[in-house]
């Protein structure tokens, strides 16, 4: 496996990659704005190509990379589904699991930091935002924190975790690298407490200022969607004009998101499944898709979960010359709002 720990000093922001090999699929968790370029050569050097970046929530000290890594190198951005950004690819939810090529990400919902804070096991490892940090926890006092529900997260969730996992939190401010369970457990002063209450009373009464950057930061990551038609050019459809299009035979319909959101959302009827991360090289001059819609002389609609990975891959498909390409703005999302009919 690859792994990597990359440090943002002036945040004192930790972002992880992780990938099963040189040469294969990765993900990154928690990216900095600033530091896109550095991880963008991290993935050329080591052969790696992005596929998904995640945030454990919407930060309020830093500028997330998320956006710009999705416009750079077309991934799929992910959070909970409790975030309040206007738009990621995808959102999970508690006992879900995030996957590529070799891993996956078990995903736990540990609120109380803010309410959209979630941790990520990979098998030996756990990644933990602010939820828990070495020899601390994330303040409650913002972004609907509550310090009852980090206390749950804490006690009910992660300190059950095996003694031995290892602890990457997403920030350290005194050059700690990574702790265990069982290490903070018994070391972390704010754990040595012997109920809710008493935990409730230390972070209720830590008089911290807000963040210097957070009347910036926060505003930037609740607004990272991209737009999902263009100017003049109606490559968008909105739900009603895609259901005036799509019964048309010359239509191929084509549901972009993963078996498990298929499975949780149901599908729209007639539509074939070519996930988003295989979808580059069908669209290729010698792939399926690409010699399907030339051979028939069909036209493609694309549609995923909220309208983001759909829109990328109008960009994919027109670059590789399939002018007549469109997608369902809002996705899935937007189809099951409008009550436009669904099946298993
Ligand atoms: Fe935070």
């Amino acid at each position: 496996m690859i792994f990597r720990q990359l440090f943002e000093p002036v945040s004192c922001t930790y972002t992880y990659v992780v990938a099963s090999r040189r040469g294969g699929e990765a993900l990154i968790i928690d990216p900095v704005l600033e530091r896109v370029d550095s991880y963008i050569e991290l993935f050329d050097r080591l052969d790696l190509r992005l596929v998904k970046a995640v945030d454990t929530h919407v930060h309020a000290d830093h500028v997330t990379g998320l956006g710009a890594l999705r416009d750079r190198t077309k991934c799929i951005t992910v959070m909970g589904r409790e975030s309040s950004v206007d738009t990621v690819s995808m959102r999970v939810a508690d006992g879900e699991t995030i996957d590529i090529e070799g891993v996956w990400l078990d995903v736990i919902h540990t609120p109380g930091h803010t309410d959209d804070s979630y941790s990520f096991l990979l098998a030996d490892r756990v990644f933990t935002g602010d939820t828990l940090l070495i020899r601390g926890t994330g303040r409650t006092d913002f972004q609907n924190g509550s310090s009852s529900d980090s206390y749950d997260s804490i006690f009910n969730k992660l300190l059950t975790l095996p003694d031995e996992t290892l602890v990457y939190p997403g920030h350290d401010y005194k050059g700690e690298t990574v702790s265990t369970i069982a290490e903070e457990r018994a070391f972390n002063p704010r754990l040595q407490v012997s109920s809710k209450a008493e935990y409730a009373d230390i972070m209720d009464n830590l008089g911290l200022a807000n963040p210097k950057m957070m009347d910036v930061a926060v505003p930037a990551n609740v607004a990272i969607g991209m737009a999902q038609t263009g100017d003049g050019d109606d490559w968008g459809l909105t739900v009603d004009q895609a259901r005036a299009r799509i019964d048309n035979p010359d239509v191929i319909l084509i549901d972009l998101r993963e078996d498990t959101e298929r499975l949780k959302n149901g599908v729209i009827p007639g539509s074939l499944h070519v996930p988003y991360i295989d979808l580059e090289d069908q669209l290729q001059p010698s792939g399926v898709l690409n010699q399907l819609v030339h051979s028939s002389d069909k036209h493609l609609v694309f549609y995923c979960a909220y309208g983001e990975r759909s829109a990328l891959a109008v960009r994919t498909a027109r670059d590789s010359g399939l002018r007549d390409t469109v997608h369902i703005m809002g996705g899935i999302d937007a189809w099951k709002k409008a009550g436009a009919p669904l099946e298993e």
